[in-house]
């Protein structure tokens, strides 16, 4: 019998290019994922053929409550009585602005915008604006969206679309160092990600020695400093991710967990970048809808009242103190990377990812939605017995895998 998820890829293979793209398109994980989704509630997500899955990518990010989260739907039922694509903001744009400033000590402004891609392409913006210089430092292999200047997949861009930017090595501040010479004089920001979450490998936690040695390092030579915690942002730390390092960012872009799964980025800045940021043209025709603003506003409140990093923090634990324990019982060698809200596995000796995909699979038929070669994505809405279930399946995949690789 075909499935509803076959018939409807046979159907966008007509009318969708490739029938599907970007970061979603199955095409370009290993086997076993449906493509088509029908509902998501809490922590749980149900494709178009009726299986349930314990969701642990929450939409590649976004959600970060767990689906339709009462707090955030409230927000958006009320907003949304009253219209939400307006001739201009509602106050909720003020508010969540408020917010923002409030919440995190970095930001003494906010600008708004749909996507992370929008919030980190702003963000160089306003630190060329403000500079007057081109150049950008950037961590090799790093993902900051897919506009021209950073899709990881150049096809139908130019290289002047990549002209200005120089690589330096995550966690290497020497590297930094010589991209900022080979710049003489020129950089006009240094853009980072909190941690090093590049897709096929292991995640990295920066080191202290290096985020505040990028705070130096723009410092010395008059560069803007920005923290793409578009991945990252919310989870760990909601106040910024890089704030338990002691280091403040010129500018962070945001994105993903803003607003549990409604459309929304932002940028938020210091006082010394507020004239450069309102010099700026920057705007879309849905940037100033009031809905997902509302949803971020709830989504914000609910993370600070209900302490979200720490109850996402307690599920990874248990999560991967689950997996390890499972993982050295079957004799399988994995490593665990990242921090525990944003965690992935991998296995050793895998580079072809045949047990990555065997696993990865075996989780799906078993109602388990991980991923072979993407970090994962902890919600609010994981609670104790949510790991459990997840860990009772994850044991039988570890079983599969160890049965047709022997232990590695
Ligand atoms: N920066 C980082 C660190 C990201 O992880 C992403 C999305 N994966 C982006 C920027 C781009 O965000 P978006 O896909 O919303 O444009």
């Amino acid at each position: 019998m075909t499935s509803n998820d076959a018939r409807l890829r046979e159907r966008a293979a007509a009318v969708v290019p490739g029938g599907m793209y970007g970061h979603l398109n199955t095409a370009i994980f290993t086997p076993g994922f449906p493509q088509f989704f029908e509902r998501g509630d809490g922590c749980r997500q149900f494709d178009v053929d009726g299986r349930e899955y314990l969701d642990f990518m929450c939409s590649w990010g976004p959600v970060v409550l767990g689906h339709r989260h009462p707090r955030v739907e409230e927000a958006v039922a009320a907003q949304q009585s009253r219209g939400d694509c307006l001739n201009g903001p509602g106050p909720i744009m003020v508010e969540l602005a408020e917010l923002l400033v409030d919440t995190v000590p970095s930001a003494d402004w906010a600008l708004f915008a749909k996507n992370g891609t929008d919030a980190t392409t702003q963000a160089l913006m306003v630190a060329r604006a403000a500079t007057g210089r081109a150049t950008v430092l950037k961590a090799k292999g790093a993902y900051h969206g897919a506009d021209p200047w950073c899709t990881p997949i150049p096809t139908g861009t130019t290289e002047a679309n990549r002209a200005d930017l120089i690589d330096f090595a995550y966690n290497d501040l020497a590297s930094a160092e010589a991209a900022a010479d080979a710049a003489a004089g020129d950089v006009a920001a240094i853009i980072v990600t909190p941690f090093k979450h590049d897709s096929f490998a292991d995640q990295e936690l920066a080191e202290g020695v290096f985020s505040r040695g990028l705070r130096a390092l723009a410092d010395r030579v008059g560069a803007v400093l920005i923290l793409d915690d578009v991945r990252a942002g919310f989870r760990l730390d909601l106040r910024g991710s890089w704030e338990t390092f002691g280091v403040r960012p010129d500018l962070t872009a945001w994105s993903k967990a803003i607003a549990n799964g409604y459309p929304l980025a932002a940028l938020t800045g210091t006082d010394a970048l507020r004239e450069a940021a309102a010099s700026l043209y920057t705007t879309g025709s849905f940037w100033f809808s009031a809905t997902p603003m509302a949803a971020a506003k709830a989504t914000i409140e609910t993370l600070r009242d209900e302490d979200g990093p720490a109850r996402m923090a307690r599920a990874g634990t248990l999560l991967r103190d689950g997996l390890r324990e499972q993982a050295d019982r079957h004799g399988l060698a994995i490593r665990q990377t990242g921090p525990v809200q944003i965690p992935w596995l991998a296995f050793a000796e895998d580079t072809s990812l045949e047990r990555a995909a065997c696993w990865t699979a075996a989780c799906l038929e078993l109602g388990v939605y991980v991923h072979p070669w993407h970090n994962w994505f902890l919600s609010t809405a994981h609670g104790d017995e949510d790991i459990a279930a997840a860990l009772e399946r994850t044991d039988i995949a570890f079983a599969r895998t160890a049965a047709r690789f022997g232990a590695a």
